[in-house]
């Protein structure tokens, strides 16, 4: 057995036993998902065409998000109080109008780099994994694959106990506390609020409409459209310009295509530079992946997450049973 073969092995073995079929069962897809990939939808991000609205004070891809989604970020209450094991919790609701970096009030924002002599605008948000490990991993259920192949958190049944985070690659869902159903069932044990993240606009696509930040963008940096098509159009220009592309293969593959005129490993050495000096320890980079890794939970940080997981998903499985039981009986 191959090294990689032994760990798929090892992995669906631990994933047959884990937490009762709690976690790892598989990605949580939406009913009615179809398997034959052919509705799946992506985005093409041209950095070619992206010059990060340059002379803007906010990008315009980065207000039209901001005012498409204003009505679902989160509203605190006053008192945030600290969670085990944690001591402190994570607060942006005092910082709402932070633009430079992800949040749960900024879902998408734009990294502005030099390599090689040319200045580079790379706007970034959630990739849309084809297999992704946050949804996988996520105790509760509360992250989603839709048929459409977009991820989303469904804010009712989050806990924050961001582990969605610790297994993204770009480190992209952000946590806001003193929000969500962790406060009614153990507010100082579990969670700690709600994870936030772009779901590529899934209402407005279901709408026959391209993701509000597509259609604010002036120099059509950003397409919408079926991932097939997308992936075709991204290679072809890649070739054109002999440029780089990036989403296809990382993590497994994405639903996000990136087309470069420079490497994106030169572009993740810059980022990690400025990681240094600006306050944004957390900013995605571009890592690369070696494609015989595939996807994180095939990797050794990854099956010792879902192993890690798996008691902790069945005690709060066993916890939501019972709030869900006594909600019933009005012993709320
Ligand atoms: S993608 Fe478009 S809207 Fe966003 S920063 Fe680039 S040019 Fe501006
Ligand atoms: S980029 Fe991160 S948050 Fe988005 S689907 Fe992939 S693993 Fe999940
Ligand atoms: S697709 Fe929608 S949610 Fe995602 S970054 Fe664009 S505007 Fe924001």
């Amino acid at each position: 057995m191959s090294n990689i073969s032994r760990r798929s092995f090892i992995k669906r073995t631990v994933a047959a036993g884990a937490a009762s079929g709690v976690i790892l069962s598989g990605v949580n897809k939406i009913a009615g998902a179809s398997e034959t990939g052919s509705n799946k939808v992506g985005t093409l991000i041209d950095l070619t065409k992206c010059d990060g609205c340059k002379g803007q004070k906010v990008p315009a891809c980065v207000t039209a998000c901001k005012s498409k989604n204003e009505s679902r970020f989160p509203e605190p209450v006053e008192n945030i109080q600290n969670y085990w094991p944690q001591k402190k919790y994570e607060n942006w609701s005092d910082k709402r109008d932070l633009t430079k970096r992800l949040t749960p009030y900024n879902w998408t924002f734009v990294q502005n780099v030099k390599v090689d002599g040319k200045e580079v605008s790379v706007p970034r948000r959630c990739m849309h994994c084809d297999n992704p490990p946050c949804v996988n991993l996520c105790p509760f259920s509360a992250m989603e694959q839709t048929p459409e192949g977009t991820t989303q958190v469904n804010p009712n049944v989050c806990f924050g106990g961001a582990k969605c985070r610790d297994v993204c690659p770009w480190g992209i869902p952000a946590r806001q506390a003193g929000v969500g159903l962790y406060l009614k069932v153990a507010p100082k044990l579990a969670g700690g609020g709600v994870m936030y993240k772009c779901d590529l606009c899934y209402d407005r696509i279901k709408n026959n409409q391209s993701p509000a930040c597509v259609e604010a963008c002036p120099k059509g940096a950003i397409s919408y459209g079926e991932k097939v098509e997308l992936r075709k159009v991204a290679y072809e220009k890649a070739k054109d310009i002999n440029g780089y592309v990036y989403g296809d293969k990382e993590n497994g593959g994405t639903s996000t295509f990136y087309i470069s005129p420079v490497p994106f490993e030169k572009i993740h050495k810059e980022l990690e530079k400025q990681k240094a000096t600006q306050p944004n320890p957390e900013a995605p980079g571009f890592p690369t992946m070696p494609v015989e890794v595939g996807n994180f939970l095939d990797t050794a940080n990854g099956m010792a997450s879902a192993v890690l997981l798996a008691p902790v998903a069945t005690a709060f499985a066993a916890g939501i049973t019972a709030y869900k039981t006594m909600k019933g009986k009005g012993e709320e």
